[in-house]
């Protein structure tokens, strides 16, 4: 079996067309085997990975600007996550939680605790993805505050279970037809400077007026929000939008649930995207970078409020499973021995850097956005902001083609999203760039 890690030559090298005779082999046993639903953005099959690269089954060499979707921030395969792991695996693989605990769950709440934002008294309990956590932390709400109405936001993502789905703005491909989908949820305008050009009180002011006029603040658990959105489309909220609705959430006694699944460990240039204008929501959920690649999620919130549920009220089979909690312990011993924090200030600083130059050759480029190693451009047709899809998805196709593993997303599917490993160089994020340049031009 192929090692990966960083050992892994870090260079792009093309040794077939894309995807290649192997993968093309394998997509028609994918084809018979798993069910359509599953979709696939570029059907090379991964062989070994690490660093900033993808190995494929034809011998390809690939950029990986994706991350798996913001989760290998540490590297595919780091050693410090391989180690835990292989450790753990050796010595015991479950006994859930549950019903025999151990030292790991313990040892990921405590550093959970320390690292997210604010200093008061807090607690976790630990999930298996993304939307279990968003689950758990509405039914901690809604126990906590008594409340049963939870407010979201244009343009969110928080998952794909029934309460997520809810909770998830956009219909395609996330919910339609998976309804009825679960009630008491209520949305928001989010704050979207390209498309609002309101200031970040003022896009507060009016979500709030949407809030208070048609749900009422004194039924309202809380306010879920995605910092710095994902899938809707890397949308940043103007300075002073999170600060205001924070401060209206506790005047109110609504909690502020922070979805740092994605912008979470490292990822925007500082611990969690809250840190930027030190907004401390009372409940945080967590996943993705937390654990390297291993299904890992958490909701960490203040004590007295994690405590309101009863015992045996939150849980899972598998929640907090060992081998998970050893890659998370690995993966956030990564993020400060290498100071991720930082490194994803100088990937950003280099990201914005070139797509910034892009924009200037490219007027179909209507905004570049994000932070840290969490950027992207959006696409309207110059001069307007009618989402231009189809030239987005053009040159995320040529970029395929060329070997850098790009996503797309937003609600108009118009956005490039870059979130490349933190464990990237700088040569091969440069070299991923070209590469971008080089599909903006061809699809001109
Ligand atoms: C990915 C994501 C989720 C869902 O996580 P899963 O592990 O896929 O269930 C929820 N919220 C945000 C902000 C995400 O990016």
């Amino acid at each position: 079996m192929q090692t990966g890690g960083p050992a892994l030559p870090q260079q792009r090298s093309l040794v077939t067309e894309i995807p290649g005779p192997e993968s093309m082999a394998r997509l028609d046993r994918k084809k018979a085997h798993v069910a359509d639903g599953v979709g696939t953005t570029l059907p090379v099959f991964v062989v070994a990975a690490g660093g900033g690269v993808l190995l494929d089954v034809d011998g390809n060499s690939l950029i990986d600007l994706g991350s798996g979707i913001a989760v290998t921030s540490v590297g595919n395969a780091a050693p410090g996550v391989v180690s835990r792991v292989q450790e753990q695996v050796a010595a015991f693989t479950h006994t859930c939680f549950m019903v025999t605990p151990y030292d790991g769950y313990v040892d990921v709440c405590e550093q959970l605790a320390e690292l997210t934002p604010g200093d008061h008294a807090k607690k976790s309990a630990l999930f298996n993805s993304g939307a279990e956590a968003v689950e758990n932390a509405v039914k901690i709400a809604r126990v906590a505050t008594g409340r049963d109405a939870v407010a979201v936001f244009d343009h969110a993502y928080h998952g794909r279970t029934n309460l997520t789905m809810a909770m998830t703005a956009k219909n395609m491909p996330y919910k339609n037809g998976f309804g009825p989908f679960a009630g008491e949820v209520y949305r928001a305008p989010m704050s979207y400077p390209l498309r609002d050009g309101l200031s970040g009180p003022e896009a507060a002011a009016r979500a709030i007026d949407v809030l208070e006029k048609q749900v009422g603040a004194d039924n309202l658990a809380c306010v879920a929000i995605e910092p710095i959105q994902g899938e809707g489309g890397f949308v940043v909220p103007a300075p002073g939008f999170l600060p205001a609705l924070a401060a209206w959430a506790r005047e109110h006694g609504v909690l502020l649930l922070a979805d740092e699944i994605q912008t979470g460990f490292c990822r925007t240039g500082d611990w969690f995207a809250c840190d930027d204008e030190g907004v401390v929501p009372d409940l945080v959920t967590l996943a993705k970078g937390l654990a390297g690649g291993l299904p890992l999620a958490a909701v960490t919130g203040r004590a007295e409020l994690m405590d309101a549920v009863h015992v045996g009220g939150l849980g899972g089979t598998y929640g907090g499973n060992p081998v998970a909690c050893a890659a998370g312990l690995g993966a956030i011993e990564e993020m400060r021995s290498h100071d991720l924090v930082g490194r994803a200030r100088e990937l950003g600083a280099v990201l914005e850097r070139r797509l910034r130059a892009l924009a200037e050759t490219h007027p179909v480029i209507a905004d570049v956005r994000g932070r840290g190693a969490m950027m992207a451009i959006e696409l309207c047709e110059p001069g307007t902001t009618t989402p231009d899809a189809a030239r987005t998805a053009a040159v995320s196709s040529a970029c395929h083609r060329a070997g850098v593993v790009t996503l797309t997303c937003g609600t108009w599917g118009n956005v490039i999203r870059f979130l490349p490993p933190l464990a990237i160089s700088d040569a091969l994020l440069e070299e991923a760039l070209d590469v971008v340049a080089e599909a903006f031009a061809a699809t001109a």
